[in-house]
């Protein structure tokens, strides 16, 4: 693997893929804006995980909640108590840390400290002298646990607020709504809800580029299933999150199943997809067994049934969920770093290409005149193309540095337009990956690579 995470950043920030956010004022720490060709990349990883896990999914249906809902969902959630991390400052550099990265960094992950109460965790930091990753003293405040949920108010006068929530995962609307859409769609259980929206933690340690930021979108599926299926199902979303990884080009060498040791106390079964970032080994997704506890829970709190009424044996019951939540933004760093690679040419040139699947790449077609007096021809066949699928166009500066271009922002193919174009109609087309030049007409050309951009 070539990448690096500085060579992405850099890459991303010249090439128009990702820009640091509010960057005129000096940036914000953690967010980051997605550029022209990173806006259209991340749309069509998005696209490709609707299409797959809502649209082509048997019953399965797809939402669009509210970010700002009413904050007795976090109380059912239990996010209002329990969505916290142990953080601990360093007394000597004042820098904020998660007292359970600090053990797992320490012990190169030999130790787990989801097994470990805020105590013991605070006489294993002292026991080990584990030093602060900044200044290197050990020197630690205790822990204090910190809720991670954005807080904000709503009311138009100070007495009248009320606490409201960015809400920090997107499944729960997708729970809320178990009702409306069983019954507005007509489904059957088992059935699932899909979402993709954005979620918003206040991390104490976020970084690693998009790796983890303090807003993100989530990309959550929950399969609604009758207890002693859950079993099967859990297995099933296993397979397809493994699935449209590798159907998105993933080398399945770069991915890992990662049961979790310890699981939430509602938690049947609990399996991260993890993916070899830069960064090294990390969750990429997560597949959980959360048995029936959300809806119980939506019920108790609600005060309303959300018992399923099987049609055919007339048995009521709470259903079980099968949740699958990958994060869009953490995808598309790792469809970056799958994608990078530097190729050395003949000559010794090194060509940095980006090996997208077609059908994420921003652009399908790069369409560039030879000379500029063929620009008219050109702009003919770009207005044409750009009907079927996005399209860019260049005309500025040597054809081979406008190859380079285009294989930095990963566009499958280059069309050439020359004087024979005017002459027979034909242009040349070079492929990204193999840099292999064919001939073919403009009328040919739609529908070839029309068939090469589909994601299936
Ligand atoms: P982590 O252990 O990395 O904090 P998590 O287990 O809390 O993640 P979930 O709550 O299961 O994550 O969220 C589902 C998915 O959302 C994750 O697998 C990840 O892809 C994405 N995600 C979670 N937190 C962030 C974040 N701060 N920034 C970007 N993506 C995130």
């Amino acid at each position: 693997m070539k990448a690096t995470m500085d060579k992405l950043v850099n890459l991303c920030k010249g090439r128009g893929i990702i820009f640091p956010g509010s960057e005129i004022y000096g940036g914000m720490g953690n967010t980051w804006d997605y550029g022209p060709v990173g806006v259209e990349i991340k749309n069509n990883i998005k696209r490709a995980w609707w299409k797959r896990f809502v649209q082509e999914s048997e019953n399965s249906f797809g939402v669009d909640a509210a970010i700002l809902m009413n904050s007795r969902v976090w109380d059912a959630s239990g996010h209002t108590t329990s969505f916290t991390d142990p953080k601990m400052d360093c007394k000597n550099c004042k820098t904020r840390h998660r007292a359970d990265n600090l053990i797992e960094a320490h012990s190169k992950g030999a130790v787990n400290p989801d097994a470990m109460t805020n105590e013991e965790m605070e006489e294993y930091i002292k026991a080990n002298k584990v030093v602060c990753p900044k200044c290197g003293k050990s020197d630690f405040t205790n822990i204090r646990t910190f809720n991670l949920m954005f807080e904000t108010s709503r009311g138009v006068t100070e007495e009248g607020q009320n606490v409201v929530y960015l809400r920090p995962e997107t499944a729960q609307g997708e729970f809320v709504n178990f009702l409306n859409v069983q019954r507005t769609s007509r489904a059957k259980v088992p059935f699932g809800i899909g979402q993709i929206g954005k979620a918003f933690r206040n991390e104490i340690t976020p970084g690693n580029f998009i790796f983890r930021t303090i807003e993100f979108e989530q990309m959550e599926h929950q399969w609604f299933c009758k207890e002693g299926t859950d079993g099967e199902y859990y297995a099933d979303f296993k397979k397809k999150a493994w699935d449209f990884l590798v159907d998105l080009g993933f080398n399945p060498e770069h991915l890992r199943y990662k049961d979790h040791d310890k699981l939430a106390q509602y938690a049947k079964s609990a399996c991260d997809i993890q993916y070899l970032f830069p960064i090294g080994w990390s969750e990429l997704n997560g597949i959980h067994n959360r048995t029936n506890y959300d809806l119980s829970r939506h019920a108790e709190f609600s005060g309303k049934n959300m018992e399923y009424l099987d049609p055919i044996t007339n048995e009521k019951y709470v259903p079980y969920v099968i949740e699958y939540s990958i994060g869009a933004d953490r995808l598309m760093l790792a469809v970056l770093t799958e994608a990078y690679d530097e190729e050395e040419l003949e000559g010794g040139d090194v060509r940095v290409v980006m090996h997208f699947h077609p059908a994420i790449a921003a652009y399908k077609v790069a369409v560039l005149p030879l000379q500029k007096k063929l620009g008219d021809k050109a702009r003919e066949i770009y207005n044409k193309l750009v009907k079927s699928f996005p399209c860019t166009y260049d005309e500025a500066g040597s054809i081979g540095k406008r190859y380079r271009r285009q294989d930095e922002i990963g566009t499958p193919f280059c069309v050439t337009i020359d004087f024979d174009t005017l002459e027979d109609g034909t242009v040349t087309l070079r492929d990204r990956d193999s840099m292999e030049q064919i001939r073919l007409s403009v009328d040919e050309l739609e529908a070839y690579v029309e068939k090469k951009i589909k994601f299936n």
